[in-house]
């Protein structure tokens, strides 16, 4: 059971429609979370809504369920151009996964829906947006573009959800989003959403916000306190030896590892299974019962390797994941964050090891902008693992050679699916400290991207996103 759900109540005591009963029993979803649970009944009889919730809590269905269905029960139409629902938010990642939500908890009950952000042509957007919406997922600065250019036309919005508030004052798009706010009706639900109240936040929402119903959720630790993070650095060719090497000796028990693409996906598992490494797989490509069956076979007492894109990765709720291996670095920092919250959960603690080459430096000083800490590096990348006991003459010809990544991939499985001695974890390398690993990753990786010049690749990036 998910560790934050609220074991009494069903989705049906919220009152929640039969379609979106419907869809989340597709989703898999067993019961509401506590944000859930507080905010539906509240959301569905009209109250603005302060909630106080992190990513991970379940707060994207809290809001999307109850306004789904309060479309539904006046199924009037939008204006061409216009929506009924706006929901803001910081990054274009994110809006992308609220949109997807609507989309998945709406899927029996014909809603209509679109996502606009910035960094990508606006063609497509502004044609999604022509025959009218019920749901707008928008990044603000795309958003007023849009306006700006009388391709998004917002002064019928009934419903308003901000998400993410803090991250967005962070970001510098208070402007921004009071500009927006100023041009949406005065009669509308508000639902306004923060993982931090910094008092911004609370005067923004104030100024909003008609005697909302508040809602806190405990947070949930951040991964930085219960994963162990540390990072490689490593060229790309060498990637694959080390992974395999990883997932012999090292990484036992429910493993994730993340690749940036379907197609790096598949090669992946191809490579693995050359390696005698049993794997899964699940992105975009795989048909719903292929996922269904990798999940499953996750799940089991002898789960495989599990190989995920991001958005696949998505719906995998799965306690006691020991390992997550980040292959490729992810474009945006908060998808790590993501990633690596998969793992260390329920209290327990977990791994994530990151695998960064040259060209991932600048997404590794963004992470660690984002964590506001830097993340361990490891340097026994070439190191020998630590001898076996004398009494397995086996084992320990294999562990004793020095450690070719790659080598022995037969013997390294069977090893790593037997709880012997193949299980344990050898000892670390102290972390390195930041210089350390300046000096120590040169090999693999030239200097660290000099802050200036990190600054600059962020912002670029985040202008492009908004
Ligand atoms: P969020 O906090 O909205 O980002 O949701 C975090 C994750 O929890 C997403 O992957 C959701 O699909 C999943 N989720 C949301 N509600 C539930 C629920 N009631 N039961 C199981 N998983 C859920």
């Amino acid at each position: 059971m998910n560790p934050t759900s609220a074991p009494s109540q069903t989705f049906a005591d919220l009152g929640l429609a039969p379609e979106l009963l419907r869809s989340l029993a597709d989703e898999g979803y067993a019961s509401p979370t506590p944000i859930q649970a507080a905010a539906i009944p509240q959301v569905l009889a009209g109250r603005d809504l302060f909630g106080c919730a992190q990513t991970g809590t379940g707060k994207t269905a809290a809001f999307a369920l109850p306004l789904i269905q309060r479309l539904r029960a006046d199924a009037r139409k939008p204006g061409p151009r216009r929506c009924r629902t706006l929901v803001l938010a910081p990054t274009r990642e994110l809006a992308a996964q609220i949109y997807e939500s609507f989309v998945a908890y709406g899927r029996h009950a014909q809603l209509t829906a679109a996502v606009i952000y910035g960094g990508v042509g606006q063609h497509r957007q502004a044609k999604a947006m022509l025959p009218g919406v019920d749901v707008l997922v928008a990044t603000p600065g795309r958003l007023l573009d849009l306006i700006n250019q009388r391709l998004v036309d917002i002064r019928s919005v009934e419903y308003l959800v901000l998400d993410e508030a803090d991250r967005m004052l962070d970001m510098g798009f208070i402007h921004d989003m009071r500009r927006i706010v100023a041009m949406l009706p005065e009669q509308r639900q508000t639902l306004f959403f923060s993982a931090t109240l910094p008092t911004a936040v609370r005067e923004l929402a104030d100024t909003m916000l008609r005697d909302p119903l508040e809602v806190k959720t405990t947070p949930r630790s951040t991964p930085a306190e219960t994963v162990e993070q540390s990072v490689y650095f490593v060229p790309k060719r060498e990637k694959k030896p080390l992974l395999i090497r990883l997932l012999q000796e090292e990484a036992t028990g429910r493993v994730i590892v993340f690749a940036r693409t379907k197609h790096g996906a598949d090669k992946l598992q191809r490579d693995l299974t050359k390696a005698g490494i049993t794997t899964a797989a699940i992105h975009g490509n795989k048909s719903q019962s292929q996922r269904e069956r990798a999940l499953a076979a996750f799940k089991s007492t002898q789960p495989p390797v599990l190989i995920a894109t991001d958005i696949a990765a998505r719906g995998i709720d799965v306690d006691e994941v020991a390992h997550v291996i980040n292959y490729e670095l992810p474009h945006e920092p908060e998808t790590y964050v993501h990633r690596i919250g998969r793992t260390g959960r329920a209290g327990q603690t977990g791994a994530a090891v990151s695998f960064c080459d040259h060209d991932e430096q600048p997404r590794l000083v963004a992470i660690e902008r984002l964590l506001r800490r830097p993340i361990p590096a490891r340097n026994d990348r070439s190191a020998a693992p630590e001898p076996a006991a004398a009494d397995s003459p086996g084992t320990s010809r294999h562990r004793r050679r020095p450690a070719r990544a790659g080598s022995s991939a037969h013997a390294g499985n069977r090893a790593r699916r037997s709880s012997g001695a193949a299980g344990k974890r050898p000892r670390r390398s102290p972390p390195a400290t930041p210089a350390d690993r300046v000096a120590g990753g040169s090999r693999a990786a030239p200097p660290a991207i000099p802050p200036a010049a990190a600054n600059s690749g962020r912002s670029r990036r985040h202008r492009r996103a908004l």
